[in-house]
């Protein structure tokens, strides 16, 4: 059989992975070791002028084990998996979503460029594009869901640093409020500002809210899809993780800054991953459907004013509803919704669930509840998060894998207490 042709879920238990180089075990042991031994020196000196790009690898030659901050086989085998679902030539794994995040935008910004990022984006991610990279000469320049590409090229046509747009941020679906962005007018747009094919403005899209499963940035034409991995990746809210992906080109420079930094996963978060990931499909498919089943009662319920959600979307928004029919292949497991009310009433309720927990993060086996406006984004500020509807009444819920019908019972009963 032809394994390229199989589907990711098929090949997550197996895939690059040689069982007669680990002593015969069906699972990939935890290589928790810092260094490797060389068989020779001269094996030491050709894997070291590989890895430290002096030389291009040879056809049939292997990247070789030197040392775990440079390579490991847990870090290794989970990335070529990773890349089987987006479809791309190459993955990097980092110790946190952010460290994957940040390593891009440093690697690819310098001082003077600007950078052009989606509102909202995660607030780890608004701090270190408002507070860290503008410590360092870097420009940015933040749009909104209901800017259109004119309203777009119009701010950059403003902006002192027009001529060194270098990237494109976005975050789609955004959160908490599931607003949609264009990743392929954000493509069109970084072409159109791309001095030459060497000095081009790259698109990086983070698809925390949707993959790997439901939406393919790289597909659309972006060039890198970041993760935080400890969301849907992860699934069990047991580990803190990241990924970024693309072409062989540009993840060269991400896994060189990487070494440098030293911000790559360590082993055993390597192997939690690649457990995870054999699950992945069922679980998020899973998680898919308990999210319809709780958004379409919600929908109907007199104390919830109003229900974000992908799968009911205002037949009137014509734009949402067309990128949503191109980029995103489910509705996806994460809804919000407004109390009727205000703060208080989101307390009361989030206070009285039983079942689902009471906390950030997201994409996990156990449903999550929180307050966007005085947790997750409590950050932002106020009248950006007015102008984005994340208000004083808005909950957000992350669907789990437990039986819709309880799911559905505690919310019952917590909106009782309302
Ligand atoms: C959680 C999250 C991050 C940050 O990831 P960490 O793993 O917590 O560092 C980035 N983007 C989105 C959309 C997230 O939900």
């Amino acid at each position: 059989m032809d394994k390229s042709k199989m589907h990711p879920e098929s090949l997550m238990m197996s895939y690059g992975y040689k069982p007669h180089l680990s002593e015969g075990a069906v699972k990939c042991p935890i290589f928790q070791t810092s260094t490797f031994v060389f068989k020779t020196a001269e094996e030491g000196k050709a894997f070291f002028e590989v890895a430290y790009g002096m030389r291009e690898k040879g056809a049939d030659e292997e990247l070789g084990l030197i040392y775990s901050r440079l390579n490991n086989p847990d870090l290794e085998i989970l990335e070529n998996r990773l890349t089987l679902w987006d479809g791309a030539d190459d993955a990097a794994v980092f110790e946190s979503g952010m460290s994957a995040i940040s390593t891009v935008l440093m690697e690819f910004l310098k001082p003077g460029d600007l950078l052009l990022y989606s509102n909202p984006v995660y607030g780890g991610t608004d701090h270190f594009i408002k507070h860290v990279l503008t410590k360092f000469g870097i420009e940015v320049l933040g749009f909104s869901p209901a800017d259109s590409r004119a309203d777009i090229e119009a701010m950059i046509e403003a902006h002192p640093a027009k001529d060194r747009l270098a990237m494109i941020y976005v975050e789609t679906p955004a959160n908490p409020t599931l607003d949609l962005f264009d990743i392929e007018e954000c493509v069109a747009l970084a072409k159109h500002y791309s001095r030459s094919e060497e000095d081009r403005v790259y698109v990086a899209v983070d698809n925390t809210y949707m993959g790997p499963l439901w939406q393919h940035p790289l597909k659309h034409g972006a060039d890198f899809v970041l993760y935080s991995a400890t969301k849907y990746i992860g699934g069990h809210s047991d580990v803190i993780a990241g990924a970024v992906l693309g072409s062989f080109e540009v993840m060269k420079r991400v896994k060189e800054l990487r070494t440098f930094l030293g911000n790559m996963a360590g082993p055993h978060t390597g192997w939690l991953l690649m457990r995870s990931l054999e699950t992945l499909k069922v679980r998020m498919e899973r998680q898919a459907i308990n999210a319809k089943a709780v958004a379409e009662w919600l929908v109907q319920h007199p104390k919830v004013e109003k229900v974000y959600y992908l799968g009911m979307l205002d037949e009137k928004d014509q734009r949402h509803a067309d990128i949503y029919k191109r980029q995103c292949s489910s509705a996806g497991a994460m809804l919000s919704f407004d109390v009727k009310g205000g703060e208080a009433e989101a307390f009361r309720f989030l206070n009285a669930l039983q079942l689902v927990k009471l906390a950030v993060s997201l994409g996990s086996t156990e449903s999550l509840a929180e307050h966007p406006a005085t947790m997750t984004h409590a950050g932002v500020d106020k009248e950006l998060r007015d102008q984005l509807a994340i208000s004083e009444k808005l909950v957000r819920l992350s669907v789990g894998v437990e039986h819709p019908d309880d799911l559905i019972a505690d919310l019952e009963q917590a909106l009782a207490k309302v």
